[in-house]
């Protein structure tokens, strides 16, 4: 039987819905709207229509939302002045910067400036440590762990004593994740194997996996016989394997998607699974404005 396929889009509506009803409420009651900074250096592509989608979501749920565009010769101690600004600024909640930054500005420096209760990324040291430890320590979960975890629930997976498997050991994807299934609590408590580039058999564990989490930027690293039958899997990869001609806008290209499961052969072992494009990719930004709905009513006092 085919799995049920997990769609990011869907659940990104339901969320944003959910955000939207809230923000409209605290705007009525006590007068105040969440406020996001995004500030962008240079114009990587990439990074613009990124930054544009994030731009859309902000003023679609009614945030107050700056974007701050610098050029890429901007000094390190002119941006570091401008992150205190924004520290500074009641009316902003959360602060993005926009990564990766010029070769010249060294990128922990500037992310470790970022005041750790505006850090809607996640990315600050405290709040890497405050996931660490889980519960009520935690602030903002890193966006794109949380959307995996929020469509994992969402779909009514148990994962309570489940074993879950993480594929790759990033920072802001492997290792965070890890984290958040083996914490005591709703929607993780399960046993969690990380495996990675040294790991010896990384078929022999996929096997083992209920719930099996794919982020190694691969393209169909994951064989179908690797998946467990019944298991939920999620392709976080989002690999580039090509261009095709755009149905939207004639005369452009766009490129193909892969992700790092090879998705048409699992999706008749898995019980779900999310697909590449339309999966976890979506739910990064939604999980940015969550965060950032958090942190106003977190500085407000809003319970
Ligand atoms: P990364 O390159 O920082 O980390 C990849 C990890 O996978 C590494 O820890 C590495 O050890 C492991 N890995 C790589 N090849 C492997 C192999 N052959 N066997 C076992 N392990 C292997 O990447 P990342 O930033 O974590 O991103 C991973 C993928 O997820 C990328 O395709 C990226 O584009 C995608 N991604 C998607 C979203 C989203 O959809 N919102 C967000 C972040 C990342």
């Amino acid at each position: 039987m085919s799995a049920k396929i997990i769609s990011g889009t869907e659940i990104r509506k339901q969320i944003l819905e959910e955000i939207k009803a809230e923000v409209t409420e605290i705007k009525e009651k006590h007068g105040i709207v969440p406020g996001l900074v995004t500030i962008l250096v240079g114009q990587n592509p990439a990074s613009i229509s990124y930054v544009t989608l994030k731009i859309k979501t902000a003023n679609q749920l009614g945030f107050h939302e700056i974007q701050d565009d610098q050029s890429p010769d901007i000094s390190e101690e002119d941006l570091l002045g401008l992150i205190d600004k924004y520290n500074n600024d009641d009316s902003i909640h959360g602060i993005l910067v926009q990564l990766p930054l010029p070769k010249h500005i060294d990128e922990k420096k500037i992310l470790n400036a970022i005041d750790p209760d505006k850090d809607v990324d996640g990315f600050h040291p405290v709040n890497v440590g405050r996931l660490m430890i889980g519960g009520d320590e935690v602030r903002f979960p890193p966006c794109t762990p949380a959307g995996i975890q929020e469509m994992i629930v969402r779909t009514g997976v148990e994962t309570s004593g489940a074993e879950a498997v993480v594929v790759g050991r990033s920072n802001i994807v492997g290792k965070p994740i890890a984290n958040m299934m083996l914490q005591k609590g709703p929607g993780a408590n399960s046993t969690v194997t990380v495996v990675h580039t040294r790991t010896k058999d990384l078929a022999a564990h996929c096997k083992r996996a209920d719930i099996l989490i794919v982020a190694a930027g691969v393209p169909g690293l994951v064989k179908p016989e690797w998946i467990k039958p019944g298991a939920c899997v999620i392709d976080v990869g989002v690999n580039r394997v090509g261009e095709k001609p755009s149905v939207k806008n004639p005369g452009r290209m766009v490129a193909i998607l892969r992700g790092d499961v090879d998705f048409d052969a699992a999706k008749e072992i898995a019980g779900s699974i999310t697909p590449v494009p339309g999966g976890v990719g979506p739910m990064t930004i939604t999980m940015l404005m969550k965060n950032t709905l958090k942190a106003l009513k977190m500085s407000a006092g809003i319970a």
